[in-house]
């Protein structure tokens, strides 16, 4: 790799595999590539944007989340919409230009309708402080999507959760309701509807291997992506795939290989934006500072309110000590020698240039995430 015309957006899976596995001294260099791209390339800016958990009710049943709905022990909430508004209104008035809205998956009319419906109401509330609105309410249809996305939505977050079919079927029930297939047709379907398009994977899963973490890449690359939130697989008590924990790497494992993740997406995929997400803080206080510095460029403070907050519980030990809206993290921001950037609607180069060069839906024929 030392030939002058080498690109790290060229880089091979054969190299993609070795650099997960490599030791710590082999990665350092391409840690600071990617932390230079952020810190040139796309001017060192992080971009802040409010998460706020909405509901907790879900109708599927993955086996690895804490909300799943055969999960009978949790207490579910759905925020009012008064409280959503509220919550947006006020995290507007400290100065955000950008929130996420997420939740479980529901269907349906009165679903769709009221998500329609809210997204009108902060456009019209907020005025010309009208934050850019990410979703991130599963999967939905084509139709459902561009509803969303008429009434005011810019962004949309789906994961792939792992792009092999095998690894998915795996950690999902086997029912038409959790088809990877259906998955990708709704990344598709997110693309028609003219979405900033996000997506992701778990790392360290049960079962998974190297060769599946490369695919994921791959699977990104492909995709030709907007976004990225991606972190660690965490153990969570009354979930079927806890039967699996002994499986697991250790949790730093996971940790060290999800910030590797997120240093060779970047350097494959340098004008994206890529999230420092909360699972990385549940392994280690400091994890989403130090994924600013391989690459990661965004940052989701959770601002659900503290009344609900606990009950969202996808994996154990979630933080939840963080509402203050910008005094705590800002500091971890400005340590990995960033700049916190809270208003503005913090869109991804990638898609300017996407939109600049009219680039079309990528063909599934292109795809090779069966590999
Ligand atoms: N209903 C939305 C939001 C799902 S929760 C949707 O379908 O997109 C957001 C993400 O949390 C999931 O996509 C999954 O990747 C992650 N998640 C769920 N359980 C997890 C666990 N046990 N460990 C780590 N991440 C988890």
């Amino acid at each position: 790799m030392t030939d002058n015309s080498f690109k790290y957006t060229d880089l091979t899976d054969k190299q993609l595999r070795e650099l997960l596995l490599s030791d710590d001294e082999t990665f350092a260099p391409y840690a600071d590539a990617a932390r230079e791209i952020v810190m040139s390339s796309l001017g060192g800016m992080c971009y802040m944007r409010g998460l706020i958990e909405t509901h907790n009710g879900c109708v599927k049943d993955c086996l690895y989340c804490g909300i799943r709905r055969s999960n009978s022990a949790v207490a579910r909430y759905s925020l009012s919409d008064d409280e959503i508004v509220e919550t947006v209104v006020n995290t507007v008035g400290a100065g955000y230009g950008s929130i996420v809205l997420q939740g479980g998956e529901q269907r349906g009319e009165a679903f769709v309708g009221r998500v329609e419906r809210l997204l009108r109401r902060i456009a019209s509330e907020c005025g010309n402080k009208a934050p850019a609105v990410t979703l991130s309410f599963g999967e939905q249809s084509l139709e459902s999507y561009r509803r969303w996305r008429s009434a005011g939505a810019h962004r949309y977050l789906l994961r792939i959760e792992s792009s092999r079919e095998s690894l998915y079927r795996s950690i999902h029930p086997d029912n038409e309701l959790h088809s990877h297939a259906r998955r990708v047709e709704a990344l598709y379907d997110l693309r028609k509807a003219d979405f900033q398009v996000g997506t992701g994977v778990m790392i360290g899963l049960p079962g998974q291997t190297t060769d599946d973490l490369v695919a994921d890449l791959r699977f990104m690359r492909d995709m030709d992506i907007d976004m990225c939130g991606m972190g660690p697989y965490l153990e969570h008590k009354e979930t079927p795939l806890y039967a699996r924990a002994g499986e697991l790497l250790p949790a730093n494992e996971r940790l060290r290989l999800s910030l590797r993740m997120i240093t060779l997406l970047r350097l494959l995929m340098p004008t994206i934006n890529i999230a420092a997400t909360t699972a990385l803080q549940a392994i280690d206080p400091d994890a989403r500072t130090t994924a600013l510095r391989m690459g990661a460029n965004v940052m989701m403070p959770n601002i659900t309110p503290m009344s609900v907050k606990a009950e969202y519980k996808l994996y154990e030990n979630k933080p939840l000590g963080e509402n203050s809206l910008t005094a705590s993290l800002t500091e971890g921001v400005t340590r990995a020698g960033l700049t916190p950037v809270f208003g503005g609607k913090g869109t991804s180069r990638h898609y300017l240039d996407r939109l600049a060069l009219g680039a079309d839906t990528p063909s599934l024929s292109a795809m090779n995430f069966e590999v």
